[in-house]
C-alpha cells in the first residue's frame, strides 16, 4: 500500500496547454522544502490529451460531421506530435494546419446541451455566467455539467483516489477555469467527503471583494486562500489553522519543482519552463490594470543575482534550453544580472515582459541581454498618445518606446507590442497616433497584440461610469469589469477603428498575420524573427 500524501495541488482546465503551470511548481517546490509529502497533477493538460484522443474522437465523428471536422480528427495524431517537436517551428504554415486540427478537433465536443465550447485556449458554456455564485454552485453540486465532466469521472478521480490526498488544493487563474473547477470540486467533495478542499489562484483573488459577501461559506470548499499560496497551504497541511478565508503569504517562493508536470508533453516546439523573478508589479500604477487597482500579489522580487543561477539550475535539472518569465514587467536590476551572466546563459532563450524602460536604450545592456539568450520581450505600449498614456499613468513616453523598440531590433531581439483601444475618452485623433506609431514603426515590431480596454470595477478611470442601475448581481454577472451600454459602445467603437482602420494598413496587417494562432505569446519566440 502506498503511504498517504499530504497535499495534492491540481490545476483545472481549461487554458492554454502550452506549458507546465507555474503557480503548481511553486507551491511544490515550498511545501516539499518544508518536509511536506506533495504531488502536482495538471489535470488541464489532463482533460486535452482526453478530449484529442484520436480514438475517442473517431468513435465520436458521425456521418453528419463536415468535411473539416473529419480531417482535422484524421490529423489529430499528427497534429499532435508536429506541436511537440521541433519541426514545428521549421514550417509556419505546417504550424497553423496542425494547430487548426487541433482546434477544429475539439468542437465535436459541445457538451450535453450542445452550447459549449472548447478550444485550444478557453472554455464557454451558453448561458452560463462563470462570475454568478449561483451557477457556480449548481455545478459544484451536479445540477449543471460541462463537457469535462466524463474526463474527470473516467481518469481525474481514480488517479486523485489513487494518491490519497489528506487536503487538495485548485489553482485557478483564469476565468474559463470556474465552472469546470467548481464541478470537479464538487465531485471530489462527494467522492472524497474526509478530504480538505482548498482553492486558491489569481482569478479568486482578483474577485474577492464579491466572494467575501456571501452568508453561506462557498461550498464544496473547506477554505479559499487569497494571495500567494505558500504558508497558508503549508499551515493547512501542517493543521494549523482552521479559517475560511486565509491571507497570501508575505514570504514568497521563486524555486518552482516541476515533479510530475513533464515539460515535454505540452504543445510546444520545444519544452518551455515557466519561471519568474519577482511577483506582483514594481511600477503599478497604470490605472486599467487589475495589478495596480486590485493585486493580486504584493510587490516582490527574488535577489537580482539569484535569477541567471535559478536559470541554470533549472536547465540543468530538466535537460530545457527554453524559458517564459512570468513576470508582470522584469525589474530593470534583473535584466542587468541576466546580461553580466551572457557567457554562462548563451544557448538559452527566454522571453518575458518588460517596461519601456530608458535603461533598454542602451544599445551595450540589449546586446548582452540577447547575448544571454534573450529572445522576445513583451512591452505594453497601449497607445501611441502622449496624453493617453500620462492619463492611464504608464509612465513612459511614446519617445522612450520608440528607442527601446529600435536597440531592441539592433540587438535582434524580437517585440511583441501591446495595444489597447477604447480607452475612456480616447478621441479619433489618438486612435490615429497609435495606428501612426505602428506603422512608423513596422520594421522593428515582431508581434502584435490589439486589444480591447477592459475597465476594472475598482480602477479610478471607471468613477463616474457605472452603470447607475447596476446592482451586485448584475457587477457580479459582470465580473471584474464594467459593463452597460456606454462601455458597449466605448467597446464597439474602438472595434470598428481596428477592423475598419488599423488592419486596412499593409504594414500592421503583415504584423498580425504573422502571429501564431491561438498560442501567440507562447510559441512567437520559435518562429523566425521579422526581416530585419
Ligand atoms: S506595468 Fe504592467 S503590470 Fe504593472 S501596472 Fe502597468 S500594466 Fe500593470
Amino acid at each position: 500500500m502506498t503511504d498517504p500524501l499530504s497535499v495534492l495541488l491540481l490545476q483545472p482546465p481549461a487554458i492554454k496547454p502550452a506549458g507546465p503551470p507555474l503557480g503548481l511548481a511553486v507551491l511544490l517546490g515550498h511545501l516539499r522544502r518544508q518536509g511536506v509529502e506533495s504531488q502536482a497533477l495538471d489535470a488541464n493538460l489532463g482533460a486535452y490529451r482526453y478530449l484529442l484522443n484520436p480514438e475517442r474522437l473517431a468513435a465520436m465523428a458521425q456521418p453528419a460531421s463536415t468535411t473539416s471536422l473529419r480531417r482535422a480528427i484524421k490529423n489529430i495524431a499528427r497534429s499532435w506530435t508536429l506541436l511537440t517537436s521541433p519541426a514545428a517551428s521549421r514550417s509556419f504554415a505546417r504550424y497553423q494546419t496542425a494547430v487548426q486540427h487541433l482546434n477544429t478537433a475539439l468542437s465535436a465536443y459541445r457538451g450535453i446541451d450542445g452550447d459549449e465550447r472548447v478550444t485550444l485556449g478557453d472554455y464557454r458554456h451558453g448561458g452560463r455566467s462563470e462570475f454568478t455564485l449561483k451557477t457556480l454552485k449548481q455545478f459544484a453540486d451536479a445540477e449543471d455539467s460541462t463537457l469535462f465532466a466524463p474526463y474527470f469521472t473516467q481518469e481525474l478521480l481514480p488517479a486523485v483516489v489513487a494518491c490519497q490526498p489528506k487536503l487538495i488544493a485548485l489553482s485557478i487563474n483564469y476565468r474559463h477555469q470556474l465552472l469546470p473547477a467548481f464541478e470537479l470540486a464538487g465531485m471530489l467533495r462527494r467522492t472524497l467527503p474526509g478530504v480538505k478542499l482548498v482553492a486558491g489562484g489569481g482569478m479568486l483573488t482578483s474577485w474577492r471583494e464579491d466572494l467575501e459577501k456571501p452568508s453561506d461559506p462557498l461550498l464544496p470548499f473547506d477554505h479559499l486562500v487569497f494571495g500567494p499560496g505558500e504558508e497558508a497551504l503549508l499551515r493547512l497541511a501542517k493543521e494549523e489553522v482552521d479559517d475560511f478565508f486565509l491571507e497570501g503569504s508575505t514570504c514568497l517562493s521563486f524555486e518552482p519543482d516541476f515533479s510530475g508536470l513533464v515539460p515535454d508533453e505540452y504543445l510546444s516546439p520545444e519544452p518551455v519552463l515557466p519561471v519568474t523573478a519577482s511577483r506582483g508589479c514594481y511600477w503599478k500604477e497604470c490605472l486599467f490594470c487589475p495589478e495596480a487597482v486590485a493585486p493580486t500579489h504584493i510587490y516582490r522580487s527574488c535577489a537580482p543575482a539569484e535569477v541567471p543561477d535559478l536559470l541554470l539550475n533549472l536547465a540543468r535539472q530538466w535537460q530545457v534550453r527554453y524559458f517564459h518569465f512570468t513576470d508582470n514587467a522584469l525589474p530593470v536590476p534583473v535584466l542587468r544580472a541576466l546580461a553580466s551572466r551572457r557567457d554562462e546563459l548563451a544557448g538559452m532563450s527566454w522571453y518575458g515582459f518588460v517596461r519601456f524602460e530608458k535603461a533598454l536604450t542602451d544599445f551595450q545592456l540589449v546586446d548582452q541581454l540577447s547575448a544571454a539568450g534573450c529572445r522576445m520581450l513583451q512591452l505594453g505600449l497601449e497607445s501611441g498618445s502622449q496624453t493617453v498614456l500620462d492619463k492611464l499613468g504608464k509612465g513612459t513616453s511614446v519617445k522612450t518606446a520608440s528607442a527601446v523598440l529600435n536597440a531592441l531590433h539592433q540587438a535582434g531581439i524580437t517585440t511583441y507590442v501591446y495595444v489597447m483601444f477604447g480607452i475612456p475618452d480616447e478621441t479619433e485623433a489618438d486612435r490615429r497616433a497609435t495606428l501612426d506609431f505602428l506603422e512608423e514603426h513596422a520594421e522593428t515590431i515582431g508581434y502584435l497584440n490589439l486589444a480591447i480596454m477592459n475597465l476594472p470595477h475598482q480602477s479610478e478611470l471607471a468613477a463616474g461610469r457605472r452603470p447607475a442601475d447596476e446592482n451586485g448581481e448584475q457587477k457580479a454577472t459582470g465580473g471584474l469589469y464594467l459593463t452597460g451600454a456606454a462601455e458597449q459602445q466605448r467597446r464597439g467603437e474602438a472595434r470598428r477603428f481596428i477592423q475598419q482602420e488599423l488592419l486596412a494598413s499593409p504594414a500592421i496587417r503583415t504584423i498580425v498575420n504573422r502571429t501564431p494562432p491561438l498560442f501567440t505569446s507562447d510559441h512567437a519566440f520559435f518562429f523566425d524573427k521579422p526581416d530585419r
